[in-house]
């Protein structure tokens, strides 16, 4: 066994010695056999939460009713979850009865696909109830149990399977693809917060075109927000190469192929539950990738977008014109970077030396004057030094 398995051993030994029964579980377990790298270990158990509580010192409680304790363990945090069976769903969203069983099986069985549901114990054996390991062998994501079942259960796995497609270029299997196309109305139960997390894995993804024309072939696309009749500009979409762009960039790419306004995007965003900050990065990466497709890059531009939002405008940019230099991100990044301020701040006159020099009440001409400023700093008509600010002040004063 390896890393980072190896230092959680000592987490699953102190369970057993316990008498309890531990082993690792999902993700982490799928991702070793697939030689991906891994996040994070999470560790299934048949110790109660309180159980797990009063083995750890240093524990969260972060989903206490779906039987999930933190430990934090040698800095590190991992997930400690009772094995769990799931009762009746009700309402196609969470288990309307989680029983604390005390079996493995159980657990694995109500995991989503057969990939996920193999346990690994801490000499590295692994309990493999559903031929996870042959699935991940042949690259295939198949449901544990009759797919309309497990679709009927939690609809959010019908979304799961695709974002699988796109992270690991895995295909479906064909009674799962099935039930998904027929199923894919059950996603309006789901919480967008659910969706949104699951949509992000599938644009990052690196067969995220695969999965996203499997969203088209099978509707599932409509039942997304604001994605409804929007075929063409999803193929917009589906036509740039994307590998290289980050969380934002692919919002605000988007958002340029669904054509929509500045107002439209916040209602877009919002309602896709983006944070405020989030929002506000990718409008501001909007204004500036559309001014760039209409003009280079101005010293002002440069100035008010700084580095970050240059280079993802920028590289929007070169994605829209099937681009792929990164010398022309880097040669607008030196630009920047030689601009005499970086900041208002760094302005060497203030509001209150314009009063002083020209001895007049304050008013709207003092922040434009400011501005006049600072446009003729960054184009390198006056040096930031507040004498040379004053004569050329008083020297345009007199034209
Ligand atoms: P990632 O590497 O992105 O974290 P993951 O498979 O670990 O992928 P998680 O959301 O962390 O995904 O879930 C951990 C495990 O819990 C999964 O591997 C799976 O066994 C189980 N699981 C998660 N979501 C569901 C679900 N909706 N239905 C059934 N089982 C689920
Ligand atoms: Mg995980």
């Amino acid at each position: 066994m390896k890393e980072p398995f190896l230092s959680a051993v000592p987490l699953i030994k102190r369970l057993e010695n316990a008498g309890f029964e531990a082993y690792f579980v999902g993700g982490s377990v799928r991702d070793y056999l697939l030689g991906r790298p891994i996040h994070d270990v999470d560790i299934a158990t048949s110790a109660t939460p309180e159980e797990v509580k009063q083995l750890f010192q240093r524990t969260v409680d972060i989903g206490i009713e779906h039987g999930t304790v933190l430990v934090l363990y040698q800095q590190k945090p991992y997930e400690i979850t009772t094995f769990r069976a799931e009762g009746e769903y009700r309402d196609y969203r969470r288990p309307a009865e989680v029983s604390f069983i005390r079996k493995l099986n159980d657990d694995l069985e109500r995991r989503d696909f057969t990939m996920n549901a193999i346990a690994m114990d801490r000499n590295g054996m692994l309990i493999d109830p559903f031929n996870g390991r042959q699935d991940i062998e042949n690259r295939i994501i198949r449901t544990v149990g009759p797919a309309k079942d497990r679709f009927n259960e939690d609809a959010l796995r019908l979304m799961r399977a695709v974002r699988f497609v796109s992270q690991l270029s895995f295909q479906i299997e064909d009674q799962t693809l099935k039930a998904l196309s027929s199923h894919v109305f059950l996603l309006q139960n789901i919480a967008i917060e659910r969706k949104k997390a699951e949509f992000e894995k599938i644009l990052l993804g690196k067969s995220r075109k695969q999965a996203i024309e499997m969203m088209l072939d099978t509707n599932l696309i409509s039942f997304l927000p604001g994605l409804t009749h929007q075929e063409k500009a999803i193929k917009q979409l589906l036509s740039f190469h994307c590998e290289h762009l980050n969380k934002n960039e692919i919002w605000a790419l988007l958002i340029f192929c669904l054509n929509l306004s500045t107002n439209q995007a916040e209602a877009f965003l919002r309602e896709w539950r983006l944070s405020v900050k989030e929002i506000k990065d990718i409008q501001r990466i909007l204004f500036f990738f559309r001014k760039r497709l209409e003009q280079v890059w101005t010293v002002y531009d440069l100035y008010s977008a700084g580095p970050e939002v240059i280079q993802s405008a920028e590289t929007l940019y070169l994605v829209i014109n099937g681009m792929e230099s990164t010398k022309s991100v880097q040669s607008w990044l030196n630009v920047y970077q030689e601009l005499p301020i970086k900041d208002r701040t760094e302005l060497a006159v203030s509001g209150s030396d314009l009063l002083k020099w020209f001895e007049k009440p304050g008013g709207p001409w003092v922040k434009e004057m400011l501005l006049k400023i600072e446009q003729a700093i960054l184009e390198g008509i006056v040096v930031n030094n507040q004498q040379q600010i004053k004569e050329w002040l008083i020297a345009c004063s007199q034209n």
